[in-house]
Parts: C-alpha cells; structure tokens; sequence
C-alpha cells in the first residue's frame, strides 16, 4: 500500500518545511542507497544524497544547509527515477536550496547560486540567454576575471558566442517571470 504524503507522518520543522517546498515524504527511505550509487556528482559530494534524505528525517538542518551538495547537485533526477520508495530526492535537493536562501544560509558553493541568479536576470532583460553578457556579470559578481579566459577566447574566435544579444518573445518572457513571482509571493 503507497503511504500517503501527509503534514502529520512528517515530524519536526526542518523536513516539514521541505515536504511543503517539494512535496515529498523523506519518511519513505529506508536507506538502500539506489541514489547515492546513481548519482554521476556523488564524487565531488560531502554528504551523499542518501545521507542528505536521512539528516532532512532527521531534523539535522545545518549539515543540510551547509553542505556542498545541496548546491553541486545537478537535478538530472537520476536519484528520483532509481529510487524504490518513490523518494523525490531531486525535489528534496531543490528544497534544501530554496530553505538555504531563504534563512540567508552563505552557499557552499557560492559560484553556483551566482550563475544561476546571472541566468535568470539575463533571461528576464532579453528573453533568452545572451551568453557573453552572462559571462561578464558572473565574473563581476564571483570577481573570477581571469577565469576560463582562453576558453571564453577560443569560443570567441569559432563564433560560438555572439556579441550581440537577440530578443526573442520580450513581452511574452516577462508575463511568464512575472507569474512565477507572483506565485512565490503568495507562498511566502
Ligand atoms: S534510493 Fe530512495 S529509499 Fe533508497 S536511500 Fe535513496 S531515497 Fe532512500
Ligand atoms: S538529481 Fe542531484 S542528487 Fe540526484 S542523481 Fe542528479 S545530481 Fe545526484
């Protein structure tokens, strides 16, 4: 029988407050750890994704938050799809980012936060990506300026990065951004 996604079979505060980011039940693991060994970051991880599931059980919010993991991990949802139990793991990942910014956790990993807020902002101005705009308020927001230069340079010269951003939908962008922050208005 499927065990119901329920407030009430989710004690303490922190793994609450990531049921209601993610919706899912970190009380499903039972600690086979499918996902850990499908994971293609695990390598570069501090605390594995079957650890991450048991401490958010747990209530062990700062070695969640603070950990590397919650910010190497790629959403792939390779964990998700392997898991038995139907753990959303992936979700569960963005939740614990989504609780990290919130509380003004420092990110362990502070580039990747930083490349995605620089994403975002350049797809709200042009209605898509403009890589070489991109690039330059990442370094100015990471203060990498030499950083991946050579490669920057060759992707240059092969006419991989345009110098020019295009518009593409302006109008249409904006609306969608603007319903998303409306939604996450109203569930704060
Ligand atoms: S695969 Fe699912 S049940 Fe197994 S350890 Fe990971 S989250 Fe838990
Ligand atoms: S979603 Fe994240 S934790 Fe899950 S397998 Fe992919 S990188 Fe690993």
């Amino acid at each position: 029988m499927e065990l119901a996604v329920t407030k009430e079979c989710i004690r303490g505060d922190f793994a609450r407050k990531v049921l209601e980011e993610s919706g899912t039940n970190v009380n499903l693991c039972f600690q086979c750890k499918k996902c850990t060994a499908g994971c293609p970051i695990a390598y570069e991880m501090d605390v594995m994704p079957s650890k991450i599931i048991h401490a958010v059980r747990l209530g062990q919010k700062d070695l969640v938050l603070n950990s590397k993991t919650i910010w190497l991990c790629a959403s792939c949802e390779t964990c998700t799809t392997r898991c038995p139990q139907d753990v959303d793991i992936a979700k569960v990942m963005d939740a614990a980012r989504i609780v990290a910014l919130r509380e003004g956790v420092e990110p362990k990993e502070p580039e990747i936060p930083a490349f995605a807020r620089t994403m975002v902002r350049n797809i709200w101005w042009h209605g898509r990506t403009f890589e070489l705009g991109m690039i330059g308020r990442l370094k100015l927001a990471t203060g990498q300026f030499l950083k991946d230069t050579g490669l920057g340079m060759k992707m240059l010269w092969h006419g991989k990065l345009s110098l020019l951003p295009s518009f593409t939908d302006f109008f249409g962008v904006k609306g969608m951004m603007a319903r998303i922050k409306k939604k996450e208005a109203e569930k704060k």
